[in-house]
């Protein structure tokens, strides 16, 4: 069966798929949405965020936006090549149009577009505000919009719903591949039904807003590495998005953009089936992994700052878990429930050897450990939770940089922690128009890329970004794409 009936065909219903098809039907399209989840899971990664912003107010985003995201620009660019990077686009040389990079001109673009995209959602009756974090203290400003990602995707879902004559979305319906024509533009996407019936959409606009590639095991074995067979996504939205996306764009030439080889990571307690459930108290106890080993520094700056450091040496330990271990002054950090969203209690234990035996770690190995670190805790005064309060280990390697206190007084607990994959990085290269770029530094005409589709972080992620990268990305999409279902050719 084929469709020819849309003037935009937007694959996936997240945040930036719903910003894309709504802005399209603004600007005068019909448009089809097509969605892998049933109607009653849709919204992928969306659905189950708490969809912080980094804003310091409604109209600006923080302070440290620019500068983390060229602070987080990972390896080691070619000066020769990136210093073009100040001029126009159309004045760049192809050689630069085509690398994979933190694009300043799309960093700046996303910072002055998300006041008005958080505008924007606010038209559809859903307030922001700066909501309580599960962070005891941070390094930068966050908005969220009230009743998370849920309420993004209830309240755009339900704008779409209302209006069948201008929205017709195909659910349990994959993406799989795209169609060009003769010259080399988009024509079409095709796609999957339950019981294997194959649909083609026929159409000169297609966006891509289906997500990342962290549920799909194969291609992150071979971009991560043999390590990732101990993460999972961090939510249940995660595992439909299985790469489609960005293997449909990079098979029609687009240029790749984003670090493929790496993800923004959050430890969790594996044993929960809560939305997640991080761990992350841990910088005031310390990490031992399986062999009862310590193999980091648990407190080398602000929590929020360093988590996705240390969830990712979680990932790289012999069977990718770790144990936070605490004692009882872990009560005299007022409010450290909030940092644990995980609803499993921790095992308990009233000695050491007892607690080593309960997590199943090497005791000889543990007690070894807990004995270097206590004793390497040779200051006691100063101790303060809420920032870093330079109260390190003494001739420790690893050492502990802040909040070491020794680990001495019954009764003892201890958090299962493995490496969770919130999102990958790697993606496809797009323009300030979201316009996919091909690997000759052109864009591929009526072709698309919206939120984790669209690569824009190396090694580390710039916090509480991902969610504002979907709707300016879709906003930006869908408004060009609208306009371009009238453009000749
Ligand atoms: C628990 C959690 C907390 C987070 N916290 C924050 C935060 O505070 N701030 C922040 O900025 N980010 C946060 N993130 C990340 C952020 O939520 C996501 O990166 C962002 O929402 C992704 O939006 P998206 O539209 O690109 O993808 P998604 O919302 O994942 O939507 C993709 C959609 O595409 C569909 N799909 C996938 N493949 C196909 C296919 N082949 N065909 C058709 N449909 C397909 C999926 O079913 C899904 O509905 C968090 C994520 C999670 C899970």
């Amino acid at each position: 069966m084929d469709r020819d009936d849309f003037d935009v065909i937007v694959v996936g219903c997240g945040i930036a798929g719903l910003s894309a098809a709504i802005t399209a039907q603004e600007n005068g399209a019909r448009v089809a949405i097509l969605e892998r989840a049933p109607k009653d899971e849709r919204g992928g990664n969306t659905r189950y965020t708490e969809s912080f912003w980094r804003m310091k107010s409604e109209d600006a985003v923080s302070e440290d936006f620019e500068d983390r995201f060229a602070a987080n620009a990972g390896g080691w660019p070619d000066p020769g090549i990136v210093r073009d990077a100040v001029r126009d686009r159309e004045d760049q040389p192809a050689v630069l149009r085509a690398l994979g990079m933190v694009d300043p001109n799309l960093i700046a673009t996303i910072a002055d577009e998300a006041p008005k995209a958080l505008k924007w959602l606010k038209g559809f009756g859903i307030k922001f505000d700066f909501l309580p974090l599960y962070f005891l203290s941070q390094s930068t400003t966050r908005m969220g919009p009230i009743g998370g990602g849920l309420a993004l995707i209830e309240a755009l879902g339900a704008y779409v719903d209302a209006r069948p004559e201008d929205f017709e979305v195909f659910y349990e319906t994959g993406a799989r591949d795209l169609i060009l024509d003769d010259d080399g533009a988009i024509a079409g996407v095709n796609a999957v039904r339950r019981a294997n019936k194959q649909i083609a959409f026929r159409g000169r606009n297609v966006i891509l807003a289906s997500g990342g590639y962290q549920g799909n095991q194969e291609m992150l074995s071979r971009y991560v590495g043999p390590q990732a067979q101990f993460i999972r996504p961090v939510s249940r939205g995660g595992h439909y998005n299985r790469g489609e996306g960005v293997r449909m764009a990079l098979s029609v030439g687009a240029a790749p953009c984003g670090d493929f080889s790496s993800f923004h990571a959050q430890p969790v307690d594996p044993r929960s089936t809560d939305v997640e459930p991080v761990v992350l108290n841990y910088s005031y106890g310390i990490l031992v992994n399986d062999a009862g080993q310590r193999f980091t520094d648990e407190a080398p700056g602000m929590v929020d700052a360093t988590y996705e450091e240390v969830a990712r040496l979680i990932m790289a330990q012999p069977h990718g878990i770790a144990f936070a271990v605490f004692d009882s002054k872990l009560d005299e950090v007022e409010n450290w429930p909030v940092t644990v969203r995980s609803r499993v209690p921790p095992i308990q234990a009233e000695s050491l050897s007892e607690l080593a035996n309960a997590m199943d770690v090497d005791a000889r190995n543990f007690l070894a450990t807990m004995d270097a670190y206590n004793r390497a805790c040779t200051a006691s005064d100063g101790f303060d939770p809420l920032q870093t309060d330079g109260l390190s280990t003494t001739g420790l390697a690893p050492r502990k940089s802040h909040w070491a206190r020794p680990i001495s007084q019954g009764p003892f607990r201890a958090w299962p922690m493995i490496c969770s994959n919130c999102f990958t990085f790697g993606g496809v290269k797009i323009d300030e128009r979201a316009r996919v770029i091909n690997a000759e530094g052109d864009t591929i005409p009526g072709l698309y890329a919206a939120g984790e589709v669209a690569g824009i972080y190396y090694r580390v992620y710039t916090g509480a970004t991902s969610v504002m990268r979907g709707a300016v990305t879709g906003r930006l999409a869908g408004g060009d794409a609208a306009l371009r279902r009238n453009a000749p050719g």
